[in-house]
């Protein structure tokens, strides 16, 4: 490191020190401050030897200790400057982390909204009765046009079931029970294009 110098008159350095012009010049005297005078008073010296001697220290310390507290305070004061540094990395580090936190909570709420909105729409759909069949299929299945079904359903012939049920991916509406298909088998079976199926007559057990 590059000795630090700075030109001072005796009466600054005793400002700058919090003591007597006295103590000074006793200190320059006694060579505890280097100092090499100059021009008009004043003195060429390093202003760290200065705060050094300013520097509260035992009454019996030897001008080695003296020397040391030196050096432990210039250890001191570049250790604190690494802790900044590493503080503002830690810093810069930490932020980071908290904006790719930010960033997955965002995510995660978008996504959370996404499945909620997805299952309400879900939930207000269930599963087709067991029991149930939807009824122009199983029109279709026996050969009778769907608006000669639809005809006698208005008519009150034959009677649906309404919900809203979800079966192989596709929504009903409307279903025949076990004793409508026993109805449409009664009411139909004489029908000129009727077509038996492999669970005709529909009998209940
Ligand atoms: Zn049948």
């Amino acid at each position: 490191m590059e000795e630090l110098t700075e030109e001072l008159s005796t009466a600054q350095m005793a400002e700058r020190a919090g003591v007597t012009q006295r103590t000074v010049q006793r200190w320059i005297k006694s060579g505890e401050l280097q100092a090499k005078p100059i021009r008009g008073g004043y003195y060429a010296i390093n202003p760290l030897d200065l705060v050094e001697l300013s520097l509260p220290l035992r009454a019996d310390a030897t001008p080695k200790e003296k020397r040391l507290s030196y050096d432990e305070l210039f250890d001191k004061f570049i250790e604190v400057q690494f802790d900044l540094d590493d503080l503002q990395h830690r810093l810069g580090q930490a932020e980071d982390k908290i904006e790719r936190l930010n960033r997955r909570v965002t995510e995660l709420t978008r996504e959370r909204k996404a499945t909620t909105t997805r299952r309400k729409k879900r939930d207000t759909r269930k599963l087709l009765p067991y029991d149930y069949t939807p009824w122009r299929a199983f029109a279709r299945l026996h050969g009778i046009p769907e608006s000669t079904v639809a005809r006698a359903i208005k008519e009150q012939t034959l009677y649906v079931e309404r919900g809203n049920w979800k079966s192989g991916g596709r929504t009903v509406t409307e279903a025949f029970d076990y004793y409508e298909r026993e109805m449409f088998y009664d009411h139909f079976h004489t029908h000129p294009k009727f077509e038996s199926c492999e669970d005709c007559p529909h009998k209940l057990k």
